[in-house]
C-alpha cells in the first residue's frame, strides 16, 4: 500500500487492513466520515485484490417478478400494489415458465425471483412455479424470495416453521434465496421507512436458518435514506456477525436508496461520491464475505466500472427486466449485455469471468456466443 497517499489520521486503520486485521466499528465509522475517496479506494483495493485477484465477474441471470401485490407499505417502496391499484400484476405461472424458457435459450444460467407478499396465492401455486421452473432444465440455479418472503409463506402460506418451509421449497428446486429486504437493521429506522416489516433478528434468522441446512445467500443494505454512519455500520455488523457463525453469504449488494416516486421523494439520492464510498468502507468492514457487488441498476455501468477500483469485484449480472428500481425512478437500462459486462471489467484493467450463482468462475464461453448481439455502453 502506498501510505504516501493515506492521510495521517488513517494510517493506522491502513496498517490494519495491510496485516489483515479487521477493523472495529468506531473505525469504520471514521472511515465514513473520510472526504479522500482515493485513500478508502486504496485500502478497499488491498482487500478486493487480497480476496480475488485481477477477477472481476458477473452471471447471465433473468429477472423476474411474478406480482407486485403486497399485504404491506413499505414508505420506500414503488414496486408494491393492492390487488385494486392499476399498475397490480400477476404472472400466471405458465407465463414466468414461457419467460424463463426463452431466457435459458439465450444462455442463463439463474433466475433471480422475487415479489410483494401476496395475500391469496396459495401453496400450491409457490409449489409449481418452482417445480416447473426445475423442470424446464436440472442445471438452472434459481434464486428466489427474501426473507420476509419466506417469513411471509411460512406464517401464512403453508402454514409451517421457517425451516420446513425452506426445505419443502428446497425439495422442489429452490437453490438460493435472496438477500433483500434486509434494508438498515436498526429498529427505529424500520420503523420509520418499513413499518410492519420483519425485523433485523428475523431476517437474520431466516438465512440463518439457510446457511444451517447448507444452502448460501447473498446479503445487503439500503442506504442513504434517513440512516446515520452509526446505524449504517450497525447494519455491516450484524451481517459480519452471521458470517462468523455460518459463512453462508457468498457475497455483499449494497443498494442506494431510489427515492424518486416514492413517498420519501424529498431525499436526496446518493451521490457517485457517496456510492463509491459506501463501496470501499463495506469492502474493508466486511472481510470475512468474499465478493462485493456493485449494483448497476443503481449506480450505472460507468461507475460501476469505476467501483472496481474502490473494492468492488463484481458487476452482477445481465437481469435482462429489472422492475424495482425503475418503478422507483431508476433512469438505467433494463439489461446489460455480456459484452458490455465484459468490455466496462477490461477497459478497469480487470479480467471478466462469467460466474454461477456462489460467484465460481464458469468456464469461457464460445466466441460466437461472446460477441452475439454486443452491445457495448461503457465505451
Ligand atoms: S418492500 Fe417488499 S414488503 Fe415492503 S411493500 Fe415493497 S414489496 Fe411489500
Amino acid at each position: 500500500m502506498n501510505y504516501r497517499l493515506i492521510p495521517e489520521r488513517l494510517k493506522p486503520i491502513a496498517e490494519k487492513i495491510e496485516a489483515g486485521q479487521r477493523i472495529s466499528e468506531a473505525e469504520a465509522v471514521d472511515l465514513y466520515r473520510s472526504n479522500d475517496l482515493n485513500a478508502l479506494g486504496i485500502m478497499a483495493n488491498v482487500v478486493r485484490e487480497r480476496k480475488n485477484g485481477n477477477y472481476a465477474t458477473f452471471i447471465h441471470n433473468r429477472y423476474i417478478n411474478y406480482s407486485n401485490i403486497c399485504v404491506l407499505s413499505c414508505q420506500f417502496c414503488a414496486f408494491a400494489a393492492k390487488k385494486r391499484d392499476a399498475h397490480a400484476f400477476e404472472h400466471a405461472v405458465g407465463e414466468i415458465v414461457n419467460v424463463v424458457a426463452e431466457a435459458l435459450r439465450l444462455g442463463v444460467t439463474e433466475v433471480h425471483m422475487v415479489g410483494g407478499l401476496h395475500p391469496t396465492l396459495k401453496k400450491e401455486w409457490y409449489m409449481d412455479l418452482v417445480s416447473q421452473l426445475r423442470a424446464l432444465d436440472p442445471d438452472l440455479h434459481i434464486k428466489a424470495f427474501t426473507a420476509i418472503e419466506i417469513r411471509h409463506l411460512a406464517q401464512r402460506i403453508f402454514k409451517m416453521p421457517i425451516r420446513d418451509t425452506l426445505e419443502t421449497l428446497r425439495d422442489v428446486g429452490l437453490g438460493s434465496i435472496t438477500g433483500g429486504g434486509a434494508e438498515i437493521f436498526d429498529p427505529v429506522v424500520r420503523d420509520t421507512i418499513c413499518r410492519g416489516k420483519e425485523t433485523a433478528a428475523e431476517w437474520l434468522d431466516v438465512h440463518r436458518t439457510w446457511h444451517q441446512m447448507g444452502g448460501r445467500s447473498t446479503c445487503t443494505m439500503l442506504y442513504g435514506h434517513i440512516e446515520t454512519l452509526e446505524q449504517r455500520v450497525d447494519h455491516l455488523r450484524q451481517l459480519r456477525e452471521l458470517q462468523d457463525e455460518t459463512a453462508g453469504f457468498t457475497g455483499f449488494i449494497p443498494f442506494a436508496f431510489e427515492p424518486q416516486t416514492t413517498i420519501l421523494s424529498h431525499i436526496k439520492p446518493a451521490s457517485a461520491f457517496e456510492q463509491l464510498r459506501n463501496l470501499a468502507v463495506s469492502r474493508i468492514y466486511l472481510d470475512n464475505i468474499d465478493h462485493l457487488t456493485a449494483y448497476w441498476v443503481s449506480l450505472g455501468l460507468p461507475l460501476c466500472q469505476v467501483s472496481l477500483s474502490y473494492g468492488v469485484d463484481d458487476l452482477h449480472g445481465t437481469i435482462i427486466e429489472e422492475k424495482i428500481f425503475h418503478m422507483a425512478g431508476a433512469t438505467t437500462p433494463q439489461q446489460q449485455s455480456i459484452a458490455a459486462l465484459e468490455h466496462a471489467i477490461r477497459e478497469a484493467g480487470r479480467e471478466p469471468v462469467q460466474r454461477d450463482s456462489y460467484y465460481r468462475h464458469l468456464a469461457p464461453r464460445a466466441p460466437v456466443e461472446r460477441t452475439a448481439g454486443a452491445e457495448l455502453a461503457c465505451a
